[in-house]
């Protein structure tokens, strides 16, 4: 018996990836998703919220230094302007700042590359003690450091990475830990299972030796069906060795039935022709292996032409059944043996025997068949009447086998001898070694 592997058609190898490993990967892209996302919806919350700091920021100094500025420009303190314009650049939220007096100084704080890439506001300064009509005494111009929104996102970007990282890790950890207790282990043991089995494992039930639980699930439901194959498999297999055993057994006979008839005769029931050829020289080899003696008689019923023409083929062939059991039923059982060989010639072969002993048997059948009574004239007989023996006799021939010579040469000499009864007036028996 083969196991399935050897029975497979050619399959192709694809690389082997076990589910726990894509579930985790499609974990992690899924997680590093989930955190650019995030990421994303916080850049916009923090870019939001820095503006608005900035704008609080600007009222800020609009409320607080502006005055100041307006008393410094007033005063013309060019210091208190600088240290002022200083302080205000110090903010983190401002990045550069810029005051245009009225009277055409210039002053300024901070970066000025700012300038060009960051988001600028104008406050104007209104004198100290606004009169109607007075001018203003400059623009204070306040532009926002980009470095700030930028280390806030930096912050903000590294602390969500970080705190992804580790929730991913802890997550994917605890997955494959589950995935491998739950899933990897059984799914593994039943596809080892399945892609082991072969009629002689079938007796050896899958076994997943799961820990006990309240529900089943889907592996049980698995368990179950495989193992249920398993018994219908075994099931059929036995059945199918039933089966075979009980066509062997039929075939078997059917094989000894066709061999007992191939050696018998169909009407007679005697050994056939065939097994004479075949089971006489064997005879032979053993008498020359041995030294024994051996006999043949060769029986030719006498005028049995005529009998047929005159009671007919029917009872010609019941007179050729009788006369073979009768025979058969006069020889020593288990030792001779006789073979019809012809139409009506019969050759009787006694293993063992010298020729005074055949040629006595011989006697014994010449004197005994014509007093055998047909069976289909003793069905036909009044109630308590005689039955009237046809009389049927033969004429017979014997010999003794002479060393070294063959089956054709012995059954040569006892139908010679057969013909010599014939012309000697038949219903006799003739014998020569
Ligand atoms: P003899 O005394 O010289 O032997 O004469 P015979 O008529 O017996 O010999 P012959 O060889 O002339 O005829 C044999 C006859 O046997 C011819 C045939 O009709 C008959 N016979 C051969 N086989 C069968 C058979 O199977 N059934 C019947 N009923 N008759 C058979
Ligand atoms: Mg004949
Ligand atoms: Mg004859």
């Amino acid at each position: 018996r083969l196991c399935p592997a050897a029975l497979m058609p050619h399959m192709p190898q694809r690389p082997f990836r076990s589910i726990a490993s894509v579930l985790i990967r499609r974990t992690i892209v899924l997680a590093v998703l989930c955190m650019l996302l995030v990421f994303g919806v916080q850049s916009w919350l923090l870019r939001a919220q820095h503006q608005k700091q900035f704008e609080m920021a600007i009222n800020d100094v609009a409320n607080t230094s502006v005055p100041l500025l307006a008393v410094a420009l007033w005063d013309i303190e060019t210091q208190a302007i600088a240290a002022q314009l200083q302080r205000i650049a110090q903010k983190p939220e401002i990045g550069y700042a810029r005051l245009q007096a009225a009277g055409g100084q210039r002053f300024e704080a901070g970066n000025p590359a700012l300038l060009a890439q960051g988001v600028s506001r104008q406050i104007v300064i209104p004198p100290p003690q606004p009169a109607q009509g007075a001018p203003a005494l400059g623009v204070l111009e306040l532009t926002g450091n980009p470095d700030y929104l930028w280390q806030g996102l930096r912050a903000e970007g590294l602390r969500i990475l970080l705190g992804y990282s580790l929730l991913t890790a802890g997550i994917c950890a605890l997955m494959a830990f589950m995935l491998k207790q739950l899933l990897q282990k059984p799914l593994s043991t039943v596809a080892e299972f399945a892609n082991d089995v072969c009629p002689r494992h079938l007796t050896t039930p899958l076994r997943l030796n799961r820990p006990p639980q309240a529900h089943s699930d889907e592996i049980d439901q698995l368990e179950t069906g495989v193992i249920k194959l398993q018994t219908a498999l075994q099931q059929h297999i036995h059945n199918l060795d039933d089966l075979v055993a009980e066509r062997t057994e039929q075939l078997e006979r059917l094989l000894e039935e066709i061999r007992h008839l191939s050696v018998t005769d169909g009407l007679t029931g005697t050994f056939n022709r065939r097994a004479l050829q075949d089971r006489l020289p064997a005879e032979i080899d053993r008498s020359q292996r041995y030294g024994r003696a051996l006999s043949v008689i060769f029986m030719d019923i006498d005028h049995f032409k005529q009998f047929n023409d005159t009671h007919g083929h029917a009872l010609g062939d019941e007179v050729l059944r009788n006369a073979a059991s009768h025979v058969s039923a006069s020889l020593r059982h288990g030792v001779d043996w006789v073979a019809r060989y012809g139409g009506e010639e019969f050759v009787v072969v006694l293993p063992e025997t010298e020729l005074d002993a055949a040629m006595a048997t011989a006697q014994r059948l010449c004197r005994s068949l014509p007093e055998q009574p047909l069976e289909s004239a003793r069905m036909a007989r009044p109630a308590g009447g005689s039955v009237p023996p046809l009389s049927i006799s033969a004429s017979f021939g014997v010999t003794a086998y002479r060393a070294g010579e063959n089956t054709s040469a012995l059954l040569a000499r006892a139908d010679a001898l057969v013909y010599e009864a014939k012309s000697r007036g038949r219903q006799q028996v003739v014998g020569r070694a």
